[in-house]
């Protein structure tokens, strides 16, 4: 349920009413707008006398919210949610470009990478240092080191870190990254997603391989309820019946979790197609659809990466791909 309060309402009888809702046992979200405060209620509303909160003289109107999430919902938060981290902005018309290889190989290349990445208009270094691999046997990154070698791109170039985790045992490791990503494997690992809830720290939630856009703002949800708001939510491709490209982009995604949400959505065009002269094309259509931003693989020997290779962009594609995504975000501007 949510109650709209009246523009003239005092802090003093908005405090009165959320404490009467919490005594009620219901958990209030508190969403300050330029002219509206709306109180978002959590919790079994059912017992509550819809007419009696209407009734009330600092009450504009209440509404029932049927829907599963709530923190999420833009109805609990109708302006856009901005993250941000450093000097990059994510959400609310603010348009960050992440990008960075698969995976931390070495100092010399996510150094070399980093400096390219950020001299064509990225904000935010991306790199993997726990890999979750199909096969055992592949490269599982570099972990801590890998961690440690991002720690020192981002000294070298002043570019803000994100970097997936995988298991709630690695959490501390994490202490002094600005955005923690969560997987598509890991998109209902739901102890992980409580845990990074604790945290005052973006967390960059990716779309499920099999997986609706409802599941993932159910997961988004658990990282909000747990106290964490800052969630950028990623549409990376979801698995069909499609075997020429890795997964299929799902970009009707980007309008309508805009539609049912206030995070920031952001496009993976590098997973979603596996197949680096998809991406482009991909990563224009993400920015005209309207996504907040794009997360791109790059890497500066995309034949020698040890994952991801074949998805990956080199440096020169990447800055040919920035400047038609300014282009494409201004044409759709107009
Ligand atoms: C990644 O971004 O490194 C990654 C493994 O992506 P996804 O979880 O979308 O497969
Ligand atoms: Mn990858």
């Amino acid at each position: 349920m949510v109650v709209i309060l009246k523009p003239t309402t005092s802090e003093e009888r908005k405090n009165q009413l959320i404490d009467w809702f919490r005594a009620q046992n219901l958990g209030v979200h508190v969403s300050v707008g330029e002219y509206h405060t709306i109180l978002g209620l959590i919790g079994d509303t059912r017992s509550l006398d819809i007419d009696l909160v209407s009734s009330l003289d600092i009450v504009e109107s209440v509404k029932r919210v049927t829907d599963p999430f709530k923190c999420c919902n833009r109805k609990f938060h109708p302006d856009d949610t901005v993250i941000t981290v450093g000097d990059a902005k994510i959400g609310g018309g603010n348009f960050c470009l992440i990008a960075g290889p698969c995976s931390v190989e070495s100092e010399e290349q996510i150094v070399a990478v980093a400096t390219e990445v950020k001299k064509a208009g990225a904000k935010i270094l991306r790199g993997g240092a726990f890999k979750p691999r199909t096969s055992p046997y592949a490269f599982q990154g570099l972990k801590a080191n890998g961690l440690e070698l991002l720690k020192l791109a981002r000294k070298e170039t002043g570019l803000p870190i994100v970097t997936e985790i995988m298991s709630v045992s690695t959490l501390d490791l994490f202490e002094d990254v600005d955005i923690i990503q969560v997987g598509a494997r890991n998109m209902q690992n739901f102890d992980l997603l409580q845990e990074l809830g604790k945290l005052n720290k973006p967390v960059l939630l990716k779309r499920g391989l099999a997986n609706t856009m409802t599941e993932l703002l159910m997961s988004a949800e658990y990282i909000m309820a747990s106290g964490n708001e800052q969630v950028i939510l990623c549409e990376r491709g979801i698995r069909t019946y499609e075997t020429l490209t890795r997964n299929t982009l799902d970009l009707s995604a980007v309008p309508m979790l805009h539609e049912l949400s206030h995070l920031p959505v952001i496009v993976d065009p590098s997973h979603a197609t596996g197949i680096a002269r998809l991406v482009e094309p991909m990563a224009l259509a993400g920015a005209a659809c309207g996504a907040d931003g794009l997360m791109i693989e790059v890497h500066n020997d995309p034949i020698h990466a040890l994952c991801d290779g074949a998805q990956s962009l080199t440096p020169e594609q990447f800055l040919h791909l920035s400047r038609k995504v300014a282009a494409v975000r201004q044409a759709v501007q107009a």
